[in-house]
C-alpha cells in the first residue's frame, strides 16, 4: 500500500504553534484508518516546543532558506532557521524510508505551506510561496498537496 506523508496537525495532533490542531475529516480520516498515512510535524521534529511563538520566513524564500541564505525568525528576532531546516530534512527522511511519493501538508505554514505563506512582516499578509518542508519535498520529486486538494490526490 502506497503511504502518504501528512502534516500531523491535520490528523488532530495538537502540535500547532498555539497548541491546537487543524483536524480534517473525510478522506484523510479514512486513509488514516486504512493505515496509509505517515504523520509528521516538521517544526516539532526539528526541536521546537508546543506551544511556541509563531515564526515566518523573513529573508528570502524557502529555496533561500534551504541554501543557507534565507532566515526564519520569530517576531522577537530570534533566529529559528536551523530548526525549520532540520524538520524539513527529517520529513524528507521519512519519505525516503517509506518510499513516499505523495504528501498532504497544511496550507499557509512556514514549514508546510503548499502555495502561500505569510510575508515575513507578522501582519497576517499572505504571499505566493511554499513552506520549507514543502519545498524540500518537491525538490526531491514528491508531489505535495494542501488539505484543500485532497480530492485531487484521490483522483491519482
Ligand atoms: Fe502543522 Fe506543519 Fe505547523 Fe506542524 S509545522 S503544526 S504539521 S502546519
Amino acid at each position: 500500500m502506497q503511504k502518504i506523508l501528512v502534516s500531523a496537525c491535520l490528523l488532530g495532533e495538537r502540535v500547532r504553534y498555539d497548541g491546537g490542531d487543524c483536524r480534517q475529516s473525510g478522506l484523510l480520516k479514512q486513509w488514516q484508518d486504512e493505515g496509509r498515512l505517515i504523520p509528521i510535524c516538521p517544526e516539532v521534529a526539528g526541536g521546537l516546543p508546543v506551544p511556541r511563538p509563531p515564526a515566518e520566513i523573513v529573508t528570502g524564500d524557502s529555496d533561500a532558506v534551504l541554501c543557507g541564505c534565507g532566515v526564519v525568525q520569530r517576531q522577537s528576532g530570534e533566529d529559528v532557521t536551523d530548526a525549520f531546516v532540520d524538520g524539513a530534512e527529517l520529513a524528507l527522511a521519512q519519505c525516503m524510508r517509506h518510499h513516499i511519493k505523495l504528501a498532504v501538508l497544511k496550507e499557509g505554514s512556514p514549514s508546510c505551506g503548499v502555495s502561500y505563506v505569510n510575508d515575513g512582516t507578522f501582519s497576517g499578509v499572505k504571499i505566493k510561496g511554499e513552506g520549507i518542508t514543502a519545498r524540500l519535498l518537491k525538490r526531491h520529486g514528491i508531489r505535495v498537496f494542501s488539505e484543500f486538494e485532497v480530492d485531487k490526490l484521490k483522483l491519482r
